[in-house]
């Protein structure tokens, strides 16, 4: 289905719920091994080739640990996220270091510590989780900034890691039917899915397919880039 994109070793943070998931799911489904990596289990039953890993990926000692029993990694994902929403009159430190932790930290441990090993086979495939919140968006000092600052280092990783045979990009997604999003109030979340031309949210398995596609070799001249999948809608 996929261009090459069978057999290889898929690590996914922020696995146990929501667009993370869906994206093991997906990649176990074409049968690749994936590694979950997130704080708590998920729920229900996994396929054998879904292993779920505990780690905060906001930790370097637990990011090592990890990477020390992953003997070989092809494909790594950086999704794991936290909301901690709040204007910028009201918003208080520990909301947005708690964000700019999870996403931009946690994301630069996780790449410098697998990338690592990527280099050393020449060959990986990079994708992490921005969004189209990344071009602001009302009461998210914390996670637009962080989300953006994820647009940075991708394209940081694109010019540095291009030369090992690791390509880099990101997906920026709109508004998709989560866990996440559904502690959005609903009078807002209505507001929202009126301003998207599809009218619609999107399925985590929409992110999963391209999640696929990017890190297939469909994708091999793909580099640096942010794949925008949002149904029509910027903030
Ligand atoms: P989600 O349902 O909240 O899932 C995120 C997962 O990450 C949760 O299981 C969460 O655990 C875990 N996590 C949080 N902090 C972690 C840490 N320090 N270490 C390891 N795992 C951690 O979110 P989602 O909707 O699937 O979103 C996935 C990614 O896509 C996020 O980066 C998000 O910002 C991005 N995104 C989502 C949307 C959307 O509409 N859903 C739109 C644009 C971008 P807890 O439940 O314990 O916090």
């Amino acid at each position: 289905m996929y261009k090459n994109l069978i057999h290889k070793h898929v690590v996914i943070t922020g696995g146990a719920q929501g667009l993370g998931l869906a994206m093991a799911r997906h990649f176990a489904s074409l049968q690749n091994h994936v590694y979950l990596l997130d704080i708590h289990p998920p729920q229900g039953k996994l396929s054998d080739n879904i292993s779920y890993l505990q780690c905060d990926v906001t930790n370097r000692h637990q990011v090592t640990q990890i990477s020390d029993t992953i003997a070989h990694v092809d494909i790594l994902i950086n999704n794991a996220g936290i909301l901690r929403d709040a204007s910028v009159f009201k918003m208080t430190d520990e909301q947005f270091a708690q964000v700019v932790d999870v996403h931009m930290k946690g994301t630069f441990l996780m790449t410098q510590i697998f990338a690592a090993k990527m280099k050393d086979a020449k060959s990986g495939n990079i994708i992490n989780l921005s969004s189209v919140a990344s071009q602001g968006n009302f009461g998210q000092t914390n996670y637009a900034g962080a989300k953006a600052g994820i647009i940075g280092m991708t394209k940081t990783w694109a010019l540095e890691l291009s030369r090992y045979n690791i390509r880099v990009n990101a997906i920026a997604p709109g508004l998709i039917e989560t866990d996440m999003t559904a502690s959005i109030p609903t009078e807002i979340r209505n507001t929202m899915i009126a301003k998207i031309p599809c009218q619609r949210m999107g399925q985590p398995s929409e992110i999963a397919h391209l999640a696929a596609f990017l890190a297939s070799d469909d994708a091999s001249y793909i580099q640096g880039q942010v794949i925008h999948i949002n149904g029509g809608y910027y903030c």
